[in-house]
């Protein structure tokens, strides 16, 4: 998604990473860059302009503040540009509501609906879709091989011609549901019968949010729309589809976020499970290729890293004991799995999955009595734990095989990670880069 904005963001985030001292010339090259990519990602070009000397001006007339360094500096101006064109989200309740889906035909509203009700099914909700689209040829029929896929029920009357009367129909026939989701008819173009419809509708239903679907690939064209359907229904959030298979995403993404409408979820794909809930922060990280930036660096705020004991780390020496002291810090400073993803091009060689990498209080008190249960040999010298001391461990601390291995894995991680950071800088400086 966005692949060729991610690569031209991140050649500028690197140049800011290799330079060896940062001048004029330096912020003029990468800002280059940036306009490059945005405005082949279709960004409006006023909105690049303002962003890139916005850039400029900050990073050449602003001092760091103490503490930070004047690269990361300028990532974090990089970073709050970005943001304030792709504007603020609002995350989704996961609550018992009703939903109205509204957008023009061929925008993706009947699979985004499907998507959407697979997400809260996902999350634990039970959905149930409507299918108020009278319009479209076979739409029942799409709905239904859709709906049926996944198992979610859906409320369709194949061949009625008024949609109104189906949504009222389905209201009282929908029960045992959470999030009621109601699909529409959709048009060619903005035509005064769909709005009409689409008044129409929502007075009957009454939803708690009205998404507007928007295709990415009509790029700045988001915006018109989405202030058409603003200013007849009311909308609450947008999602973009499509933004797999365009390279107006950008567009798209910056005019939706300037009509003051949240972006609540982007397509990225066909099957029913493309759809992520969209996250300013997190999506302006994945396209510079950081991690998610914003979270660590306000978790690094939080922690006060050890000096003597990060040195001790940092010169390798890194036993269970250390690991056991850390622990409580690494909650702190969140998943590991951002770290590494901080740190550009450090291969671990250890496969880890995203559930190795979570780190909760329940996983961390585990692995304290599993650690209660190793000699001081073992935990000075961990290289000396084989299957034998393993299966003692395990019966000794009331575990099993497996969390004592993944203990293990964590910690030669963790252990993968501190030598990572000590070859580039010290976790202080990492910490004073992203912390102040
Ligand atoms: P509607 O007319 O607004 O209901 O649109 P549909 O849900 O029927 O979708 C139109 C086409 O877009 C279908 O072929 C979908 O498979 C496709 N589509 C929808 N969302 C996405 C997406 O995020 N990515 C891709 N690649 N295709 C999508
Ligand atoms: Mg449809």
């Amino acid at each position: 998604m966005l692949d060729k904005l991610g690569k031209g963001l991140q050649s500028a985030i690197e140049k800011i990473m290799n330079a060896k001292r940062i001048d004029a010339a330096l912020v003029n090259d990468i800002v280059k860059d940036i306009q490059r990519a945005l405005l082949e990602a279709d960004v409006n070009v006023k909105l690049v302009f303002s962003l890139s000397n916005s850039i400029k001006k900050r990073s050449l007339e602003n001092k760091p503040p103490a503490g930070m360094t004047q690269k990361a500096y300028i990532l974090t101006i990089v970073y709050e540009e970005l943001r304030g064109i792709l504007g603020e989200n609002v995350r989704l309740e996961l609550k018992p509501q009703k939903i109205m889906m509204v957008g023009l035909q061929g925008s993706g509203k009947t699979t985004t609906t499907v998507k959407l009700a697979k997400y809260f099914q996902r999350k634990g909700l039970k959905p149930y879709v409507i299918g108020a689209d009278t319009f479209r040829p076979a739409a029942y029929e799409q709905l239904s091989v859709l709906c049926d896929g996944v198992g979610i029920p859906l409320y369709g009357e194949p061949g009625e011609k008024n949609a109104t009367k189906i949504v009222r129909n389905g209201l009282q026939d929908a029960k045992n549901y959470d999030v009621l989701i109601v699909d529409t008819t959709g048009r060619h173009a903005l035509e005064n019968d769909l709005i009409e419809e689409m008044k129409q509708i929502h007075a009957i239903l009454h939803p708690d949010k009205t998404f507007l679907v928007l295709d990415a690939a009509i790029g700045q064209g988001a915006s018109m729309q989405s202030e058409a359907f603003n200013k007849a229904v009311g909308v609450d959030g947008i999602i973009i589809t499509k933004l797999d298979g365009t390279a107006k995403g950008g567009g798209a993404l910056s005019a939706v976020a300037e009509t003051g409408s949240p972006i609540t979820f982007i397509g990225t794909g066909e099957r029913i499970d493309d759809l992520e809930p969209f996250d300013t922060s997190r999506f302006i990280s994945r396209l510079l290729g950081m991690g998610d930036l914003q979270s660590l660096m306000e978790r690094a705020k939080e922690i006060n890293v050890d000096e003597a004991k990060a040195e001790k780390m940092l010169k390798g020496r890194f036993t269970l004991k250390d690991f056991y002291e850390q622990l409580e810090s690494m909650t702190k400073l969140g998943p590991l799995k951002q770290i590494m993803q901080m740190l550009p091009g450090m291969g671990i060689g250890i496969k880890m999955t995203d559930s190795d990498y979570e780190m909760t209080t329940e996983k961390i008190n585990g692995f304290k009595v599993i650690m209660s249960s190793m000699s001081e040999d073992e935990l000075m010298n961990p290289k000396i734990i084989n299957a034998g001391r393993i299966k003692r461990v395990a019966i000794g601390s009331g575990s099993s095989i497996e969390e004592v291995r993944g203990l293990l894995k964590y910690y030669r991680m963790t252990q993968k990670a501190m030598k990572g950071l000590s070859g580039r800088q010290n976790i202080s400086r990492l910490m004073k880069k992203f912390g102040e």
